[in-house]
């Protein structure tokens, strides 16, 4: 079996094309005979985020990033959905807003950080400010080209206090977000998902490509790597940020705490 987290890795320092990614690749796996290996990682994933609670110690970032309608809010729900609530902290992140706007941009950001013993998705993340932030010129070019350097700073500092990274770009083609538009524009119970403004953005389709790259070629790092994602096929995606997390929380090599004090002669009447 192929090895998804060696295959998508984004090797720090490579310059990724990601004209040369196929969004729709699965890596020789099929739909029918992996439905059962995305079943095991899910079990994994609930056993694994138990022993992170458990030690208490260390907290997991998961980073999503992704055009529109690139499956971000799907991933969440497929792959996170063994969890216990208790464990996890989801954080969207919207345009700034109010105080978020009156301070640096990570400000927003290292707040949503999870507490040891916690899971943390990002749905978006620090990144929009490379990404829409760049494309948009909402900040000039010498503002955001100094951020690669200053995420990779205040990533490694996370790492090096007990938070482990790590960071997905779901990748569809532009044809494959042009038929879920489609599709949310034909069916009522999808239409609250789409937005007029998301066609206006699909024309900045390739400033986004660029942005992309060099967000992965200037952060991806060995404290906290990036994995491209091909994710026109749904469950090859989550079968890959399962596979790829999994095995994130399996490096960490959790264990349960030794307990307070001495329990072995304790009896009950
Ligand atoms: P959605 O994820 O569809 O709810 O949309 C959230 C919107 O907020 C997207 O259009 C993002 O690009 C935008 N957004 C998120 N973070 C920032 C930021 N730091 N600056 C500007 N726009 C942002
Ligand atoms: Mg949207």
């Amino acid at each position: 079996m192929k090895n998804l987290a060696r295959e998508l890795i984004v090797t720090p320092g490579s310059k990724i094309k990601l004209a040369h990614f196929d969004p729709a690749s699965t890596f020789g796996f099929k739909k029918e005979s992996s439905a059962g290996h995305l079943e095991k990682n899910l079990e994994r994933l609930a056993v694994l985020q138990y022993l992170l609670y458990a030690e208490g110690r260390r907290a997991l970032l998961v980073v999503l990033q992704g055009i529109d309608a690139g499956g971000k809010d799907g991933t969440i729900r497929h792959v996170m959905s063994g969890l216990n609530p208790q464990g996890v902290d989801v954080t969207p992140f919207k345009v700034p807003e109010g105080a978020e706007k009156r301070h640096d941009y990570l400000w927003r950001v290292h707040n949503a950080v999870p507490e040891h013993g916690k899971i943390g998705i990002f749905n978006r993340s620090h990144y929009e400010d490379v990404l829409v932030v760049r494309v948009h010129g909402l900040q000039p070019k010498s503002v955001w080209s100094k951020r690669f350097d200053q995420i990779n700073d205040f990533e490694r500092m996370l790492s090096e206090n007990g938070v482990t990274i790590v960071k997905f770009l779901l990748y569809i083609g532009k044809e494959e977000q042009a038929a879920r538009f489609r599709e949310r524009i034909a069916d009522r119970t999808k239409n609250w998902k789409f937005s007029p403004a998301d066609i206006k953005e699909r024309e900045y389709w390739d400033d986004y490509i660029v942005a992309y790259e060099d967000m992965l070629r200037r952060c991806s790092t060995k404290h906290a790597p990036w994995y491209v994602i091909p994710a026109n096929h749904k469950w090859f995606r989550n079968l890959a940020v399962s596979q790829i997390v999994r095995e994130t929380l399996e490096g960490m090599n959790l264990k349960f705490p030794k307990p307070g004090a001495d329990l072995s002669g304790i009896q009950f009447e």
